[in-house]
């Protein structure tokens, strides 16, 4: 394409809320073959609310008290659920991040665990059945489970859930028209994230996938000869933005998914990758 082409194309691009780094990635964009969705913050609003607690109101206190230090959506679910109840939380100490997995603080004297099965296998702590059953019925509704854990004990699960954001769906089917392969990708448990890709009529999921890895998911793509673009909103996945062929990155996202990414969809509708590519084979394609 003539740079006029390109220039015409970027501007166009800025009309339909798409900005674009520089021309160069407009002629990137058309070997794409492959489009990666994060599912938090991209498929979905990455707004969480709860929606079941197992276990008495004390696995919502302790939990909201060691989540307060946390950022995740998740945690910031669990700390406004627990905020209508009682207001102030008691404070925590030694709080830890344990990547992908969950959160480990001491409050009231009490080591408090709260995440996924394999945190609490990792402190040798056992799930058991009961609550192992809750936990999937959840994440087969497409929520995410928390198990809450303390004295060495599961004490009880939290359910929060996510919404997949209205236009999610049309875009994946938007996708699919134009010949691409829709994949989800999270760090979120497989049942919550296969409930997610029906809703929305993606075939090929990845998840469980710790925040460091999802880079390698993007290589691994490329390695199999797939050209990959990459939508996501920086919670995560920013390296794994500026691995792929085309990132791009939801306006709504962190600064660091701004950075890394080659296109900026300012209004963090999934649609608007869709008009990326499509404008990126009308500018290419109509003027040689
Ligand atoms: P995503 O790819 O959806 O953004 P993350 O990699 O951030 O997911 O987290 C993966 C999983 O780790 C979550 O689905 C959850 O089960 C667990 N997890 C992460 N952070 C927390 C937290 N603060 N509290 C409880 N569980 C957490
Ligand atoms: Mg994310």
């Amino acid at each position: 394409a003539t740079p006029t082409a390109l220039l015409v194309g970027t501007g166009r691009g800025a009309q339909l809320g798409i900005l674009i780094k520089g021309p160069e990635v407009l002629e990137s964009t058309r070997a794409v073959d492959t489009v990666v969705l994060d599912k938090t913050g991209t498929v979905t609003a990455g707004k969480m609310s709860l929606t079941e607690l197992h276990g008495d109101s004390e696995v919502l206190r302790l939990a909201a008290a060691v989540e307060h230090a946390s950022e995740h959506p998740i945690a910031r679910a669990i700390v406004a659920a627990a905020g209508e109840r009682w207001g102030e939380l008691p404070p925590v100490d030694g709080f830890r991040t344990v990547e992908g997995l969950g959160v480990v603080g001491e409050v009231e004297g009490k080591t408090v665990l709260a995440g996924r099965s394999a945190l609490l296998d990792r402190h040798g702590i056992t799930v058991g059945d009961k609550f192992a059953r809750l936990k999937t019925a959840a994440e087969d509704r497409g929520a995410t489970a928390v198990v809450v854990a303390w004295d060495g004990e599961a004490r009880g699960v939290v359910v929060v859930a996510d919404t997949v954001k209205p236009t999610s769906a049309q875009a994946v089917a938007e996708l699919k028209a134009l010949g691409l392969r829709p994949v989800l990708l999270t760090g979120d448990n497989t049942g919550s994230a296969r409930a997610v890709a029906a809703e929305v009529g993606i075939d090929e999921v990845i998840a469980e996938v710790l925040p460091a890895d999802k880079v390698d998911v993007v290589k691994r793509l490329q390695a199999e000869g797939r050209v990959v673009a990459m939508v996501g909103d920086g919670v995560n996945d920013a390296a794994a933005l500026a691995q792929a062929d085309l990132g791009l990155s939801m306006g709504t996202g962190t600064d660091a998914a701004i950075e890394a990414g080659d296109l900026t969809l300012v209004r963090g509708d999934p649609r608007a990758a869709v008009d990326a590519i499509r404008l990126s084979r009308r500018t290419l394609g109509t003027i040689k």
